[in-house]
């Protein structure tokens, strides 16, 4: 992979690399798309990365289906499917991690410890081997690619951080791999996060600015669902992850919630139509 990588970049090729863990969906391939328009070497990897699960987590479990997926990402335009093994990427005796602080300790970093320091390491490892121009990432994971974004800018690496939309289902679900792992009565329940995400947009638009009063309309939504466990639903900083107090600065509703045992993650981003205005603009 390195040598290709090399190659393209000396025939001055621009490389755009779409970091994945497989079980492909339209969400993946939106990414894909995004860097085909931009790049002229289009590289996607699909590792299953064992250290960004817990012990308890669904590693074992997680959806491989390696030979759909390169057809997904053939008929995607991809040039280059870097697949590799565990023990290629983690040999004996590895033991050199990377460490976002702070931030990867909230939130999805408090649910799951040492999840984004695995992120972290197999990203960094990635952008190693490949060495992009470009890197495409989802907000669907927005605290993720804060943290990716973080290490860039903290370790001066080459690459550039591109961030892409949500991409959704009609009824608002965000595509997830997991979603693979509802039953048809928890589908329908997983509406809910959308549906809960929207009751805070509608709430911002009628003009409330206070957290707490839109902490507790999400949860009020959530908690409405029998099929619903909240693990957390908060009004933070789009760029610390932490609490605010007040709706001003560029933020982020935030979700995760087990939908029976399938734990889902979603977010709607908050921005001012332009610096320091009252008027604001939503990402769903
Ligand atoms: P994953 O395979 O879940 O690790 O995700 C690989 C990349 O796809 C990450 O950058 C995710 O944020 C992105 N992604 C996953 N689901 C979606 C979605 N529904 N919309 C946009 N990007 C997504």
């Amino acid at each position: 992979m390195k040598e290709f990588a090399r190659g393209a970049r000396a025939e001055g090729r621009v490389i755009g690399l779409v970091p994945t863990m497989g079980a492909l969906h339209e969400g993946h391939t939106a990414l894909v798309a995004r860097a085909r328009k931009e790049c002229s070497r289009v590289i996607a990897s699909v590792f299953v990365n064992p250290k960004q699960f817990g012990p308890k987590e669904d590693y074992k479990k997680y959806p491989r289906d390696l030979e759909k997926d390169a057809k997904t990402l053939e008929e995607a335009g991809v040039d280059v499917l870097f697949a590799p093994e565990a023990a290629d990427i983690y040999p004996d005796g590895f033991r050199t991690y990377v460490n976002v602080e702070g931030i990867s300790e909230r939130l999805e970093g408090r649910s799951r410890p040492g999840h984004f320091r695995g992120v972290a390491t197999v990203v960094l490892k990635l952008f190693e081997i490949v060495q992009p121009h470009f890197a495409y990432f989802g907000r669907k994971d927005a605290q993720q690619v804060r943290i990716i974004s973080e290490m860039v800018r903290d370790l001066n690496l080459d690459s550039e951080i591109v961030v892409c939309p949500v991409v959704r289902e009609a009824d608002g679900l965000a595509l997830s791999s997991r979603n693979a792992y509802l039953s048809a009565g928890e589908r329908n329940a997983a509406t809910v996060l959308h549906q809960a995400l929207v009751t805070v947009r509608d709430e911002l638009s009628r003009g409330v600015r206070d957290a707490m009063q839109l902490q507790t309309a999400l949860r009020r939504i959530l908690g409405a669902e029998p099929l619903a466990q909240v693990d957390y639903a908060e009004i933070v900083s789009a760029d610390t992850f932490e609490p605010v107090v007040r709706v001003a600065r560029p933020s982020y509703a935030v979700l995760a919630v087990f939908i029976g045992k399938t734990r889902l993650i979603d977010n709607l981003l908050i921005e001012p139509v332009s610096a320091g205005s009252e008027d604001l603009l939503f990402q769903l």
